[in-house]
């Protein structure tokens, strides 16, 4: 799907032209958005079409409620526009303008695209400047999402017609623009191999993707994959507890991604090929920095001086990376804890902190952000077999603690803990995020509209916070006290790897914190919830690749 900002309303054709041949290829759109007040939103840039407009409105008795719709496929406009401007007009409605967001906007987006994607090839939307920075943003992301589609194993594929949306809107919404676009790149990759089948999916086809994203961008990325051989030497007992009832081989696939290397160190200033204009985006942040609760600024702003006070504070290197940890089980069958047999087929989904990571890596390709990161994919198939892992096994990790595991199924803390060992010992991160589809608890406690996000650092926090605020990809923020650590003492070893019956988010949670050494900056996103959809319309939903970018956005920015 092509989408491109533009300044003049949609092509159109001489009536003489018409009269000749209606071409249905060069047909054209133009979307116009209503509120349930009837005003016309981008009224000013639609004078040619106001009369047909209201018409419109009152003869088909529209009320603009959000999602409403009505088409006009008369090519004949009112008199003045007859001769110039004969295309079919879809009025859209977005309900109150004030209570614009992300989930309507995405509502919105993708009833634009339904409606006309087999009956025109090209739709031009006319937003004027009624959607603020990020509102735009989530609106492009929405509509580009809205066109993707996993049909590759039906014998019979559609073929939309609409190949183009453009998107008439003020020119200083380009970099937004070039920024959505990354992130659709990057979220089609994630549900791409999301969706993938688990006998397709194994940990080797995840690393075959990631060392793919290399070969594409050699400048950018480099992939290193370590097997189990390589794992066993380096002492990774946990993750290979998971592997070892698998035929399949488990991997521990590297990201590197240079960024900040490759433009910050630019002997002659040109970053003209990163999309980001840092001096727009500063601009954009502190308009943002203003809005934002004084108090979580002024408490950050606090922490900053007191660190830039005290000389003996170890201070992050700039070019230090931040790691992404993604959860990869490729296929989840709960191992000798089996699972229920309804729904396991989903278990496919298990892998997809992973696809996560690997989009945003993509993403990140795409953009060309000045930052440097690593994704960590964490893979492995939890099957039951004579080799598999007993309940009541001990398995010492990588970090020399004792783990006993007393269910197989709280598998995806296991490949963590040591993945989150490893990236310790090799990358002193900045700051460690891992994203996980990590437990049914989560879904309890927050159904399927917010990641949950737990942290032992208030800054990495904040700035997930509002991440999640300005992608509209959002998290909810979990406790992690203490006293809930007392759940996961083991009587036999250091740790258990389950707490019990409450609060089994936060327990996972407490788990990982284990592993984390003093003073490295954290945090784990649940994602079982969100990751993808259930049910007859299963299928990935490419988050948290907007909120991962939004940060990453930012952050880079704030390097
Ligand atoms: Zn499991």
């Amino acid at each position: 799907m092509n989408i491109k900002l533009t300044q003049s309303l949609p092509k159109t054709h001489t009536q003489k032209i018409l009269k000749k041949e209606a071409k249905s290829k060069d047909a054209a759109c133009l979307v116009v958005l209503i509120d349930d007040k009837k005003n016309i939103l981008a009224e000013s840039v639609l004078s040619d079409y106001q009369t047909r407009i209201e018409q419109l409105i009152e003869v088909s008795h529209f009320n603009g409620k959000a999602c409403e719709t009505v088409a006009d496929y008369a090519l004949a406009g009112d008199k003045k526009t007859t001769k110039e401007n004969p295309v079919q007009l879809l009025l859209v409605g977005v309900g109150n303008v004030d209570k614009l967001r992300h989930s309507v906007l995405e509502k919105i987006a993708n009833t634009i695209y339904k409606s006309t994607q087999k009956r025109v090839d090209s739709i031009t939307v006319a937003l004027g400047d009624a959607l603020e920075e990020n509102h735009f943003s989530q609106f492009a992301l929405s509509l580009l999402a809205a066109s993707y589609r996993f049909d590759k194993y039906k014998s019979e594929q559609q073929t939309p017609v609409l190949t183009d949306i453009y998107l008439l809107a003020e020119p200083s919404l380009e970099e937004s623009l070039n920024f959505a676009q990354a992130v659709f790149t990057g979220q089609s990759l994630t549900r791409d191999v999301a969706n993938e089948p688990g006998n397709i999916c194994f940990p080797a086809y995840m690393a075959e993707q990631a060392q793919e994203l290399a070969a594409t961008y050699p400048d950018l990325l480099k992939v290193t994959v370590l097997g189990e051989k390589e794992m066993s030497a380096l002492g990774m007992n946990c993750f290979l507890s998971v592997a070892q009832g698998s035929t399949k081989e488990g991997k521990l696939v590297l990201m590197e991604y240079r960024g900040k290397s490759n433009f910050s160190v630019n002997a002659d200033g040109d970053t003209s090929k990163a999309i980001i204009n840092s001096a727009k985006v500063a601009g954009g942040l502190k308009a943002l920095a203003d809005k934002l609760p004084s108090k979580a600024t002024s408490k950050k702003a606090a922490k900053n001086a007191k660190q830039d006070s005290n000389d003996d504070v170890q201070v992050a290197n700039d070019d230090s990376p931040i790691v992404l940890v993604g959860k990869g089980v490729t296929f989840d069958s709960g191992g000798i804890s089996i699972k229920p047999g309804a729904a396991m087929d989903e278990m496919k989904f298990d892998m997809g902190g992973s696809a996560a990571v690997i989009g945003t890596l993509k993403a990140l390709c795409e953009a060309r952000l000045p930052i440097n990161v690593v994704g960590a994919l964490a893979c492995a198939e939890n099957m039951p077999s004579g080799e598999a892992t007993r309940p009541g096994d001990i398995i010492i990790a990588m970090n020399g603690k004792s783990v006993e595991i007393l269910n197989t199924d709280a598998e995806g803390r296991l490949v963590l803990c040591d993945t989150l060992c490893y990236v310790q010992k090799y990358y002193q991160p900045k700051a460690i995020i891992d994203v996980a589809t990590l437990t049914g608890a989560c879904v309890v406690a927050l159904g399927h509209v917010r990641s949950a996000v737990f942290s032992n650092d208030e800054d990495v926090l904040f700035d997930l916070e509002n991440a999640s605020h300005l992608s509209g990809d959002l998290i909810w923020h979990m406790p992690m006290d203490d006293e809930y650590q007392a759940q996961i003492d083991s009587p036999i070893a250091d740790i258990q790897n389950i707490g019990g019956k409450g609060a089994g988010a936060v327990t996972a949670a407490c788990f990982l914190s284990r592993f984390i050494e003093e003073g490295q900056a954290w945090a784990h996103l649940d994602i079982a919830g969100t990751a993808w959809i259930s049910g007859q319309d299963k299928a990935a939903t490419g988050r948290p690749v907007p909120l991962f970018m939004q940060y990453l956005r930012n952050s880079a920015n704030m390097a």
